[in-house]
């Protein structure tokens, strides 16, 4: 096996880039000392109250470091667990990091994105126009970070206090790596400040491991799988001429049996198979003897597989036969794909020229389109983005496509999708002035088909990730009928709600208040008790009712009852200047209702119980007996 040398300083780059060069005309002895860096160094020191000289090796991690994640994330890479996406996650958080060493416990790197761009975006303004991108996506890693790293620290303190000798085992670096997102480089910087090292190895079989875990969960893919084809030949391939034609006579030229089904290769064939997101055709592939119903069309290689159920006859090679796309749903596809690529633009009209399209699916009932924004959406963005789409469906712009060079459609402007590769000649998709993308998908042929545009929802799929869901022309209509179903249902309930309400207080304004405080019938050393059966529709309403008999009375224990649905309920309230002799009526309402087999009780001014049924007339007669018996008790104890 080669060796490989290690180099002492691993984050100074070896060539002569444009740094070193630099330092050799400014005649500096590091490349830290250039005025590339010069910004950078200069308000790091502002905002860590540090100097540059204390503390050169985190300076210059610093500055490499933001430097690449100010271009990377231009770039349209974004902080993720794989990938480039990995690669600025680890920079990102190696540079988080060392940030520390400066005793910065709060992010910092995205103030410094602003040095960078000061330096650099004469030449690269692409820069400057996502400045503020660029600082909220590492703001938005670094707190993400900031508290990860404080579960993680914990859990290396453990890891290192279990750990016997100066080697912190894989096993333990995985986890690390796995569970708390620590990158291997990060958990080797902490071992290294406490002279440890981490078993590099041991880590990669976790990770190999892992991989290897991952991989026999993925999907099914049309690629992996072992047909056996009844033609042993490759010379073939299928031609789509499906842009023009939506039924065209074709001929089989190969086939292959699978578990569920058939799979049929044609020599031309009008249906699309998936790609860019767009949704594979569906239709029948049919003659007089023989018939098939096609529930799929996928890609592999030159051949576009029909994935079929044979539903007549028997299948053959060199079979003449007629091939018809389902069109109503070839149309819905096509009306979403057109708005697709309207939603695309449209985003970037609001949301900023950083949005780039991170996935999207066509299906005939809907759309989704995955976009890379670090922010929430807000609901007037989400307004205008449906607004601008509507408007330009309302226009009922021409759909043109042209096959040109990548670099023609590069030149027009053609969007392009980041790392998607293309062949020499592509397909560009043109809305008139309005949007110009690269695409081999079926568009309708203006956009007035679209006829309507409605955005269902929008959410964080991961970070810095959106994912939008819309849909056009009938299915608008559908959900709005939906929407106002569900209001009318809503507003039904409160109106009832609303209308029981107002029968309950019209019985509880209709209690004749006045006569119950006429007539007391009991007085007993003084003390008035107000003693009546009311009619409410809510048990509760008692302690309204009891609160307004209060503000006409003086003084007076308050006991009052209601019958509700064969239920019976007791109140007592007690006027201030009784609470004042320590009379106590959720004590009083607890005795009643111990005494009545209930259950109830309250605070010194009001209680409240609920008892099992007696006879209304029958309560009259033994709460009274009960009351006068409570008051008695309490008028010999405090004579005791
Ligand atoms: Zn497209």
């Amino acid at each position: 096996m080669e060796q490989w040398k290690i180099y002492q300083k691993k984050h100074v780059d070896t060539g002569a880039g444009l740094e070193r060069i630099c330092s050799v005309l400014q005649n500096k002895d590091s490349n830290y000392k250039t005025d590339l860096f010069a910004k950078t160094i200069e308000d790091l020191e502002n905002f860590s109250n540090t100097k540059y000289q204390d503390f050169e090796v985190p300076y210059n991690v610093i500055c490499d470091h933001i430097r690449m994640l100010s271009f990377a994330i231009a770039d349209g890479v974004i902080p993720s667990n794989d990938g480039r996406g990995y690669v600025v996650r680890r920079v990102l958080r190696r540079g988080s990091k060392f940030a520390m060493n400066l005793e910065i416990k709060e992010p910092i790197l995205f103030k410094l994105v602003d040095s960078v761009v000061s330096t650099m975006s004469s030449h690269y303004p692409e820069l400057k126009e996502k400045q503020k991108y660029i600082e909220q996506t590492i703001l938005s890693e670094e707190q993400s970070f900031l508290r990860t790293l404080e579960n993680g620290v914990v859990q290396f303190e453990k890891i290192v206090g279990s750990t016997s000798g100066s080697q912190i085992n894989g096993k333990d670096a995985f986890k690390l790596y796995d569970t708390f997102g620590f990158p291997l480089d990060l958990t080797q910087l902490m071992a290294e400040e406490r002279e440890m090292t981490v078993d590099v190895d041991g880590f990669d079989i976790e990770m190999k491991k892992q991989k290897e875990l991952a991989k026999t969960g993925q999907k099914f893919e049309m690629d992996n799988v072992d047909l056996k084809w009844n033609l042993e030949t490759n010379s073939s391939h299928s031609i789509f001429v499906g842009y023009e034609n939506e039924s065209i006579s074709s001929k089989i030229i190969n086939h292959a049996d699978r578990e569920d089904g058939l799979i049929i290769v044609l020599e031309n064939t009008p249906f699309y198979s998936e790609s860019g997101g767009q949704i594979g055709d569906t239709g029948i592939i049919m003659n007089n003897d023989f018939s098939a119903k096609v529930n799929d069309t996928q890609k592999n290689g030159d051949y576009i597989l029909h994935i079929c159920k044979l539903t007549k006859g028997s299948i053959g090679n060199n079979l003449s036969v007629d091939c018809i796309v389902d069109s109503d749903r070839r149309n819905s596809i096509m009306v979403n794909h057109t708005a697709t690529h309207l939603l695309h633009q449209s985003l970037k009209d609001v949301l900023g020229s950083h949005v780039n399209q991170a996935g999207s699916l066509v299906h005939p009932e809907y759309l989704r389109f995955d976009i890379t924004h670090p922010n929430k959406i807000s609901s007037t963005e989400l307004d205008d983005i449906e607004l601008i789409v509507n408007q330009k469906i309302g226009e009922d712009i021409t759909v043109k496509t042209s096959i040109k060079s990548l670099e023609e459609a590069k030149k027009e402007g053609a969007t392009a999708l980041f790392g998607e590769k293309y062949g020499d000649k592509v397909r560009v998709v043109t809305i008139g002035e309005y949007s110009k993308e690269l695409c081999g998908g079926t568009h309708v042929s203006s956009t007035g088909k679209v006829s309507k545009f409605k955005i269902k929802h929008d959410k964080a799929i991961s970070s810095g990730i959106r994912r939008i869901h819309a849909i056009t022309s009938n299915h608008v209509d559908l959900y709005l009928k939906e929407k106002l179903d569900e209001i009318g249902l809503l507003k039904e309930a409160e109106q009832k709600k609303e209308e029981e309400k107002q029968s309950q207080s019209i019985l509880l304004n209709s209690v004749d208040i006045d006569s119950i405080i006429k007539y007391p019938i009991m007085d007993f050393d003084g003390i008035e008790l107000l003693f009546s059966k009311v009619e409410l529709g809510v048990a509760s309403d008692l302690k309204i009712l009891s609160k307004k008999i209060k503000n006409k009375t003086d003084s007076a224990i308050i006991f009052l009852f209601t019958e509700i649905d064969k239920k019976i309920t007791i109140s007592v309230a007690i006027t201030d200047d009784l609470i004042a002799k320590s009379f106590h009526a959720g004590e009083l309402v607890k005795f009643l209702a111990s005494e009545l087999k209930g259950r109830g009780g309250g605070k010194e001014d009001f209680g409240m119980a609920g008892i099992p049924y007696i006879h209304p007339e029958e309560i009259n007669l033994v709460a009274w007996q009960l009351v006068k018996r409570f008051l008695e008790k309490k008028h010999e104890d405090s004579f005791k």
